[in-house]
């Protein structure tokens, strides 16, 4: 973690970026200072969902006494299939917190045992996350950050979270935009999501980056490009999470092609494009295993 007056400036710069507002690839310029909403239809202050110790995250993120997770509500993507639609898009759940909560809501999952502090769809509110942290560090907040995101972000929003951020948990969701227009109204998310991916990398390496791919019906996220980038671009080493998990919520079940589980074969041809690219490293989700993403479980409703 970097110096307090360090951090502080970060956040001054970041809370900068709310006036016109340009912190993803959306640049909808609303001044959110002024509570002007946005895509994300959020505007001066944070809203929350639930926070809550996860235990169902990767291995190493959810270690023995769970990933302190606080799950913020509204997001920059408007995915069909959202399994959290009802707080990430229909604005049901969570409510707007102060600086000074969200801070407190860290320490209380720190005093609970969290092994960090997980982020869960951070990109909207970044700036709003960096002054709470100034506080809670300032109350004692040591534990590490996770940055848990759909991986839309623009290079220039994560340059601010250099030296900050421990560990990046980032989707790679789409290879082909159109289908990112279709699924999750992200125009030019391949392109946004590779040099996110790239600036990550950069930052904290092959231990603080672990690559989440979906794997979706009908070929829709495409893996082997996916696959062929991380090999190519990032590291052979690179850690990822193969996900099987995909289940029709939300729009998706009045969708054809996305109105069905993933089927057995089409993730097993997932982890043999995977191999065929020698990515070596990370978690993949077997019958066994499949419940152990599967389904946010969200006990703290604040
Ligand atoms: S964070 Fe929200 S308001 Fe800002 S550019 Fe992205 S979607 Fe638009």
């Amino acid at each position: 973690m970097q110096s307090r007056s360090k951090l502080k400036e970060k956040t001054g710069q970041a809370l900068k970026m709310l006036e016109s507002c340009s912190l993803c690839p959306r640049k909808c310029n609303v001044n959110r200072l002024k509570n002007e909403l946005g895509f994300c239809k959020t505007g001066l202050k944070a809203k929350v969902c639930s926070f809550m110790p996860h235990h169902g995250e990767e291995p190493p993120i959810s270690g023995s006494r769970g990933s302190g997770a606080i799950f913020f509500s509204n997001c920059n993507m408007a995915c069909v299939y959202c399994q959290n639609y009802k707080f990430s898009q229909l604005q049901e759940e969570g409510r707007e917190v102060s600086p000074e909560e969200l801070a407190g809501f860290m320490l209380e999952l720190q005093n609970n045992g969290c092994h960090n502090i997980n982020l869960v769809t951070p990109t909207h509110v970044m700036p709003q996350i960096l002054q709470s942290l100034v506080i809670a560090i300032e109350k004692g907040l040591k534990i590490p950050l996770v940055y848990n995101t759909s991986g839309y972000e623009l290079v220039e929003a994560l340059e601010i979270l250099e030296g900050i951020v421990d560990i990046y948990l980032p989707d790679m969701r789409y290879a082909d935009n159109n289908m990112a227009i279709k699924y999750s109204s992200a125009p030019d998310y391949p392109k946004y999501n590779r040099q996110a991916i790239k600036e990550m990398y950069r930052q904290v390496g092959v231990e603080g980056l672990i690559i989440r791919h979906l794997v979706l019906p009908d070929n829709i996220s495409g893996t082997d490009k996916i696959m062929r980038f991380i090999s190519s671009e990032i590291s052979k080493d690179a850690y990822i999470s193969l996900m099987s998990q995909y289940s029709p919520y939300f729009k998706a079940t009045g969708i054809k092609e996305i109105s069905r589980r993933l089927l057995l074969e089409e993730y097993e041809n997932a982890k043999t494009i995977m191999e065929k690219y020698g990515l070596h490293n990370g978690w993949t989700q077997d019958s066994g295993g499949l419940e152990r993403f599967a389904g946010v479980n969200i006990k703290s409703n604040i």
